[in-house]
């Protein structure tokens, strides 16, 4: 193979996003290959002998290393300022190995409440069974992670913004909260990816993506990666996936890393998309509310500029007449799809009350704001004039 391209971190990020990690290989590819192997093979006993020491550098089996997967890996820890990457065969698979490799008996991770629904279950049902308490905070309330720390507390978890009312917190002031008591914080970067936000840059420790969502943007493949720095990633966590195996296909970081390319141009049209539909919702006499970070009436609006560069592609608003009203207005789509999946070229609607919160008693769903009448969008890349009128089909009749 030749030498790396080096691209490195004095190039921009659309270079990077499209050039980053690619080994060119003899035969002179122009387009990353896609090495469909499970295992690599050695010239000689001696260094098949010299590679599983660990004395020589170099691939083995597909569930170690793997060239095409070390590409998307690579790109991806360029993107987001992380030393490394582990890609994982799902988002989910991306936080079970980072708290595998980073937890032990009896330590306690500290949760923002609003979190993606199987990660909950992750924490409260099988880490708990380990003895790895968790505890639950409000996203963007600064004094209750730092009221709820204690001695056990080894990591503090977050996303922002959140699913489905895009809450944000400061990320700068927890990563302080939780570097002053000895922990490390760890965001759930799906909604912004590094195109809108870099967690790592503001003091985070660790990154964690499902990508699934933005970083595919086409809804095709599911897979997860881990990004921070070389002792905590690079060995830690990469340890966990080398052992334990949830690791991510030849294919599917293919797909990924073509995805890496076009993710500056998409995450902006998401976001232009969903600024302009946020503000025609504001206008709609059927809505009752509109939740979208990109806007004034946001209560931590203050953040998009600075911590991330957008409102994002994603938002929610309460309409008229509860469940009724809300599922009216999502039957009456003909082109958006009715789906709980984001970060698709197509746009999604959900009804959070009765599917991705559904599982939550009615006094919890109005602890967490989810209102009988909220709907979630995730802005796809289709004319915005054709979601409205998809929309306004359902919210003319309220
Ligand atoms: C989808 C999602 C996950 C889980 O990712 P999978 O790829 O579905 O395992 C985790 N966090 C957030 C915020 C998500 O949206």
């Amino acid at each position: 193979m030749s030498a790396p391209e080096d691209f490195d971190a004095k190039s921009g990020f659309a270079t990077r996003a499209i050039r980053t990690g690619h080994l060119r290989t003899p035969e002179g590819e122009h387009s990353e290959p896609i090495f469909a192997t499970s295992s690599f093979v050695f010239d000689s006993a001696a260094e098949a002998a010299a590679r599983f020491s660990g004395d020589l550098q170099g691939n083995i089996y597909s569930r170690f290393t793997n060239p095409t997967v070390r590409a998307f890996e690579q790109r991806l820890a360029s993107l987001e300022g992380g030393e490394a990457c582990v890609a994982t065969a799902s988002g989910m698979s991306a936080i079970l190995a980072t708290c595998m490799g980073l937890l032990k008996t009896g330590d306690r991770i500290l949760s923002s409440c609003s979190l993606f629904g199987s990660t909950t279950m992750l924490f409260n049902k099988y880490l708990a069974r380990f003895g790895i308490q968790t505890s639950y905070v409000p996203l963007s309330e600064l004094d209750a992670w730092e009221a709820a720390m204690d001695a056990r507390t080894r990591i503090l978890f977050c996303e922002t913004p959140s699913n489905p009312l895009t809450e944000m917190v400061d990320l700068r002031r927890l990563a302080e909260i939780a570097h002053r008591h000895g922990c490390l914080l760890v965001v759930d970067n799906c909604f912004c990816t590094p195109a809108l936000q870099r967690p790592l840059d503001l003091g985070a420790d660790i990154v964690i993506h499902s990508a699934t969502k933005f970083l595919d943007g086409q809804g095709r493949c599911v897979g997860g990666a881990v990004v921070g720095d070389k002792k905590l990633v690079g060995e830690e966590v990469f340890g966990v996936l080398r052992t334990a195996g949830p690791t991510m296909s030849p294919f599917n970081a293919w797909v990924f890393l073509k995805g890496l390319e076009t993710l500056e141009l998409r995450m902006l049209a998401h976001s232009r998309g969903a600024a302009q539909l946020a503000d025609w919702l504001s206008t709609q006499a059927a809505v009752e509310r509109v939740y979208y970070p990109g806007r004034a009436d946001h209560p931590q609006h203050r953040l998009v500029g600075d911590q991330q560069r957008t409102g994002g592609g994603i938002l929610a608003f309460d309409v008229r007449g509860g469940q009724v009203g809300a599922w009216r207005v999502v039957d009456a789509t003909r082109m958006i799809s009715i789906t709980a999946n984001l970060g698709d070229a197509k746009t999604t609607i959900t009804h959070p009350a009765t599917t991705t919160h559904g599982r939550l008693s009615p006094e919890e769903r109005v602890t967490a704001g989810i209102a009988d009448g909220l709907l979630r969008v995730a802005v796809g890349l289709e004319d915005v004039s054709d979601i409205q009128a998809d929309l306004a089909r359902g919210l003319s009749g309220l």
